[in-house]
Order: structure tokens, then sequence, then C-alpha cells
């Protein structure tokens, strides 16, 4: 049975896997393109629409059509179709559901093992909600990956000889911004580091061609108001995008803005576009230029390639900009598709080690080799050669610390601390920093008790939640916590310690101790989101309707 990556993305997704001969390829969505719009139509209470038509109709049932669910994955949200109680899990599992389906009329198989793409910034609650996400789907999620260390798996025939390899990911998307460097050494590939804005991509470029539209057509017709027309925001919204591709590849379009009757002919260049946009590339390229000062600071100098991934890096102003900045020589292969096709090289990377007897605890353990059957074995079952179960069986993924993860502390130097602790300012003093790779320890950090005969201490952990690591609480979000208890009467200011340690798969588990005592308590962090008794809800609901692109 063959394993399937799927990219998850923003506005669109995609769902590829490996051949026979090795090579990733990508399954066809319902209307024949390589990639789904990630759009849900909950048209009547059996029937769902994804994708194309999806989108589509967002013109004429916007209150039942959802867009850009990625962007509350792993927030509580609640939505209602129809009366069905409805999660950002259980939407994005429609999609899943989508892909899959459309897979499954290609190859004739049933889809079951997937690898499903996150960006590198995600944080442990919207891994959690997209492997959830894939669970009600019906799919058996093997692992959640990186995005940008799936475009570089797909990028890069792993097993080079001749020492480090360093890759400059920019992925530039339809709601997203990501930048990640990647070391490729041997059969190991690691996250260095990662930064990036996920709100800004392809959809503000969208709204700038909007705007000048629009102020186009207003100025001709300053007595009419098209913007408070929903069908004709909605039309020139579709219009925008297309616009905006069309631009990618020739200088210039003429597009008629039709309202009330009245018709604007309209020039647009791309050069007009790219001013328009120049403040939006501008941001892009704030985050690349701290993206290099961070890989710098951990010894990268140069970068062996500059991949381009995502759909809007097909506009030609992304690569020049880069060149001219930072002469950076950015390559584009497969931006739409360079994802899904790694996420699908991953997935056979974990069948075959799983098949192998789980020889993934990390690169050198010394272990003997497979035995020969067990390669035949594993090569027959997947459909794909020996000689490529043996060269897959060795590669590694390292992953880092996604983003900071700190304990919440209160600041004893406010004034208002000394008449009322708990309105005194509280922060975050981050004991794991982001980018640390995994598997990760941070020792023991003293902290202290801040009333006298304190007895007991909260735990609270707190995971960054901006791309720029803050102490202030806004910039974080409560993860889980824990009590240190029973600790023995002592004026304030006794010290206790506490230990972070991150698992190669991104489990926390805290531990806190008082010395004297030998008191202590440990735990791992309970993710939030839905329970198992709310996945198998969203999975019977899910299950239930009929969907289609
Ligand atoms: P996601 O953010 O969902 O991962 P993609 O990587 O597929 O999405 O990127 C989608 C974005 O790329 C959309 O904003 C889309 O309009 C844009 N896009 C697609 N093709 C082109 C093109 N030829 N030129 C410019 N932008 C494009
Ligand atoms: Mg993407």
């Amino acid at each position: 049975m063959a394993t399937y990556g799927i990219d998850l993305g923003t506005t669109y997704s995609c769902i590829a896997y490996v051949d026979e001969t090795g090579r990733p390829v990508v399954l066809k969505s319902a209307v024949g393109e390589d990639t789904t719009p990630s759009v849900v139509y909950f048209e009547s209470p059996e029937n769902v629409v994804v994708g194309r038509q999806a989108k589509d109709s967002a013109l004429l049932a916007p209150h039942l059509v959802v867009e850009l669910i990625k962007r509350q994955m792993g927030q509580d949200v609640h939505y209602a179709f129809h009366g069905q109680d409805h999660t950002p899990e259980s939407i994005s599992a429609l999609i899943l559901r989508e892909l899959a389906r459309a897979a499954q009329e290609q190859t004739g198989e049933q889809i079951r093992d997937v690898v499903i793409t996150v960006p590198a910034y995600f944080g442990v609650l919207e891994r959690e909600a997209t492997r959830k996400a894939g669970q009600i789907a019906g799919l058996n999620v093997l692992d959640v990956l990186a995005e940008p260390v799936a475009a570089a798996l797909n990028y890069e025939t792993l097993g080079h000889d001749g020492g480090a390899r360093h890759i400059f990911i920019y992925d530039l998307g339809g709601g997203t911004f990501d930048t990640t460097v990647i070391r490729i050494e041997g059969d190991d590939v690691l996250v260095v580091c990662t930064d990036g804005n996920h709100h800004l991509g392809g959809a503000d470029w969208d709204s700038a061609i909007i705007s000048f539209l629009l102020d186009g057509f207003t100025e001709q017709h300053p007595q009419l108001d098209p913007a408070s027309d929903e069908q004709f925001m909605q039309d020139l919204a579709t219009s925008a995008e297309q616009l905006k591709k069309q631009l990618s590849a020739t200088q210039t379009r003429r597009y008629n803005v039709r309202f009330d009757g009245r018709v604007v002919p309209l020039e647009v260049t791309r050069e007009q576009l790219e001013e328009l946009t120049s403040e939006l590339l501008e941001r892009t390229m704030e985050i690349t230029e701290r993206t290099i000062a961070t890989a710098r600071e951990k010894g990268v100098e140069h970068f062996d390639d500059v991949l381009l991934v995502g759909g809007m890096t097909i506009t030609p102003a992304i690569a020049r900009v880069l060149k001219e900045r930072f002469g950076l020589e950015a390559r584009l292969q497969d931006p739409h598709l360079a994802v899904a096709k790694g996420a699908a090289l991953f997935a056979l990377m974990q069948k075959v080690q799983e098949g192998m007897g789980g020889a993934t605890d990390g690169p050198g353990d010394g272990t003997a080799g497979p035995t020969d059957s067990t390669t035949q074995e594993v090569a027959d079952q997947l459909g794909i050669s020996e000689e490529q179960v043996r060269s897959i069986a060795r590669k590694r993924v390292a992953t880092v610390v996604p983003r900071a993860f700190g304990l919440k502390v209160v600041d004893s130097k406010d004034p208002v601390f000394a008449t009322d602790p708990h309105r005194a300012r509280h922060y975050i003093v981050h004991l794991l920093t982001a980018n640390t790779p995994l598997p990760a320890d941070t020792g023991p950090e003293t902290f202290r008790t801040v009333k006298d005969d304190q007895r007991e201490v909260s735990l609270e952990v707190w995971e960054q939640a901006g791309s720029v690591a803050s102490e202030e609480l806004e910039h974080n979000t409560h993860i889980g916590e824990g009590v240190l208890s029973e600790l023995p009467p002592r004026p304030a200011g006794a010290p206790f310690q506490v230990v972070f340690h991150m698992t190669e798969t991104g489990l926390l588990k805290v531990h806190g101790q008082e010395a004297d005592s030998g008191r202590e308590v440990r735990f791992d962090i309970q993710i939030g989101g839905l329970d198992e008794a709310e996945v198998q809800r969203a999975t019977s609901a899910v299950a239930r309707y009929e969907v289609n692109g």
C-alpha cells in the first residue's frame, strides 16, 4: 500500500505519492488541477463541496463557505452549519477527505497512511490540531512535517558526500510567509532556524489590486459605491487574483470594471503592481534579513541554494529583489507542489523505517544493518526497489524547537507587588529558545518563591506566540501547568529548580524540584484542543457528509 504526502495549505492544498520508480507524483483534484483550493462549502445538511467549486460558490453563499481555516488551527473556535457544530479540525478534515477522495479516484486504492505538512513555526497546539484533523478524516497520520523540510527533501537528493550544505527557503503562499534555513549533511536534514509572518501572503497582494481597481472605478463614478455590494466585491477578488497571476507572465493587462451598468476599462502593468505592493515585499525582505542574521549567529555564512516555495514566488519581483538586496541566487522549483512531493517522500521514509523495525532513533545509533529478507519484504510491501529501501532507511530528519517555551513569573519589582502580588505584572521567562535542536534539555534553571512560607508554586508553561520571542504575556500562549506542592516553610526567595525536556517529536516534559526537601513534580504538557471524545464525535459527523470537489 502506498503512502501519501499532503500539503494542507492556507489557500491551496495538494496531495502526492511516490511512484514505482521512486519519483514523487502529484495527484489531480476533482477538476483536474494540481492543487485544490482550501475552501469548504456547506451546501446542505448532507453535502459538502471542497475546492475549486467551493471557491466559486463563495459568491453565492458566503455564510456557508469557510476559507483560510488554517489560520484558526489550534484555537478554540466554533462554527455551525445547518445545525452541525464545527471546529478548525473538523473543517480541515473535510479538505483532507476531499484530497483523499480525489486521489483514490486516480490510484484506485484507499488512502490511509499520510504525512501532513505544517509551517515550521507552528507550535505544539497547531501541530496536534493538524494531526487530529487527519484522524477525523479517517486517515492514519504517520507524522506532521515542517513545510520547508518537505520542500528541501523534494529538492535535494540526500546522501551527498562533501560536507554540509545549507539551503535558504523563502516560502510565500496565499496567506503566510516563512523563511527557513536547513542544513543537509550526509543523510541528515536539520532546521537551523525559522521565522515568518503568518498574516502576510498572496491575499494581501490581491487586496492591493482590488483597491487599485476600485479607485480607478470611483474616480470615474464618484457617486457610486461598488464596495458595499458583496457580490461585486467577491467577483473583483477573483479577478484581482487572476490579474496578479497573469502579471507574473506578462507586462500589462487590461481589465473592465463593471458595476451598475457602467464599465470602466483599466490597464494594470507589472510595474504598477510592484509599486502597489512594494511595502508588502519589503516586509518579507525584513524577515529575510533577520533570518540571515540568525543563521549567521549559528555559524551559517553562506547558502548553497536558495529555494522559492509557494505560489506567490512565481512573481518575478521576488527573485530579483532577493538577488539585488542579498545577492541570493534563488531557484524556482515546483513552487506549488514541492511541499506535497517532499511530504510523500517523507511518508515513504517513515513507512520504510517502520518496516525495518523502527530504526528511527536518531543518527548513529550503531545498530547493525537490517537483514536482506526484511529489506525485500519492505520493498515488496511498498512497491519500491530494495536499493531504494536501503537508501531511504539511512535518512534522518532532525528538527528544532519551533518556538520558545517558558514559565510565567511575577515581577517582584513592580510597586503593586508588595500590596497585591496577584495584580502585579507577570511575564514569561523562556527556558527553551526557538531553533534549539531536538531532543533538547534546558538543564536546571533556578526560580524563587515570592511569599514567606509559600507551600506551593504553580508552574505555568507558556509558548511563544509570535515569530519573535517576547517576555510579555500577550505575546505568549498558556499551554499547560503543574503544581510543586508541600514545600518546606521558608522565607520568600527560597529556590527551586525547573528543567524542560523536549522529545524529538515535540512532547514537552517538565520537572520541578525543591532541593532541600526533595519535593518534586513531573508533568508532560497536556495538549489542548479537542479531547478523544470530541475527536470521535467530529469523526462521525464528518463521515456522514457526502464530500465532493
Ligand atoms: P498556500 O499558502 O495555501 O500554501 P500556495 O503556496 O499554493 O498556497 O500559494 C498560493 C498563492 O500563490 C495565492 O495567493 C495565489 O494567488 C498565488 N499564485 C499562484 N500562482 C501564481 C502566479 N503565477 N503568480 C503570482 N502568484 C501566484
Ligand atoms: Mg504553502
